[in-house]
């Protein structure tokens, strides 16, 4: 990948490797700009995530790799936050940083991509979970608090399928994202779970394209040897679907490059 957003760091206790690993890993893949994106901290979860006391060393951490790299590969400084109302904290939101990921990995207060409570999916109807998910999108696209929609489609994540049509699932909130101007990125943690595909799925993707919504990349990773891995099958995605452009970040503000 060209353009590489979305990674994590041991801080969030549920990766590991070095921020030099990382870098190594993204400059053998031929990517150009490379971003950390950790799990921002919160009031919820806390086990997943940094501390708020941790935020400083991990950008410093991060800008330091900046300047120490910078004439082989561009290194970028994001969160991941979670969408979740009522736990968004200022200091992430108005952190001084190239871009924030908006990602939704709890309806209420379940976590629903974490093994641990997959026991809920029976217990639910499928449909209604869902339309509950992609509302939760539409409603972060709406508080246009975030530049990237993470992994629009994690709810598939163990292969769980509604049985009514998922464009239709996902129209409305597509159509936020669209208007308040986000960019979807191509993830392929999809590609490592039981669900066997990238986020999105192609015809996600598809319908993100005829709206006219611009993309980027990420591997997810939350180990060096994830860097660029299943690149081949989501560039392909990627031009497939019609697109030649992707976004890269730098202080909030959005660049297109050809890929
Ligand atoms: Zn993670
Ligand atoms: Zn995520």
């Amino acid at each position: 990948m060209l353009v590489d957003l979305h990674n994590h760091t041991s801080r969030c206790n549920h990766a590991e490797g070095k921020i030099s690993e990382y870098i190594e890993k993204a400059i053998e893949c031929g990517t150009k700009y490379f971003g950390f994106s950790d799990h921002a901290p919160m009031d919820f979860d806390p086990a997943y995530r940094m501390s708020f006391e941790q935020m400083k060393e991990y950008e410093k951490d991060v800008l330091n790799a900046k300047e120490s790299y910078k004439n082989k590969i561009n290194i970028l400084l994001g969160y991941e936050v979670d969408y979740l109302k009522g736990h968004m904290d200022e200091r992430v939101l108005n952190a001084d940083v190239d871009y924030l990921i908006g990602s939704v990995h709890f309806i209420d207060d379940w976590g629903f991509d974490n093994p641990e409570f997959i026991g809920r999916y029976e217990s639910q109807n499928i449909d209604e979970i869902w339309q509950k998910y992609f509302d939760a999108i539409e409603d972060m696209a709406n508080s246009k608090l975030f530049d990237i929609v993470g992994h629009i489609d994690l709810i598939k994540v163990f292969k769980y399928m509604p049985t009514k049509d998922i464009n239709q699932i996902a129209k409305k909130a597509l159509e936020a994202i669209k208007n308040t101007d986000m960019v979807i990125e191509l993830n392929v943690a999809g590609y490592r779970k039981p669900v066997k595909e990238s986020y999105p799925s192609a015809s996600i993707l598809k319908q993100a394209y005829d709206l006219n919504i611009p993309i980027t990349f990420g591997s997810d990773a939350h180990k060096p040897e994830q860097v660029g891995l299943y690149n081949d099958e989501i560039i392909n995605l990627a031009k497939a679907t019609g697109y030649t452009k992707c976004a890269t970040f730098s202080n909030r503000k959005r660049e297109m490059i050809n890929f």
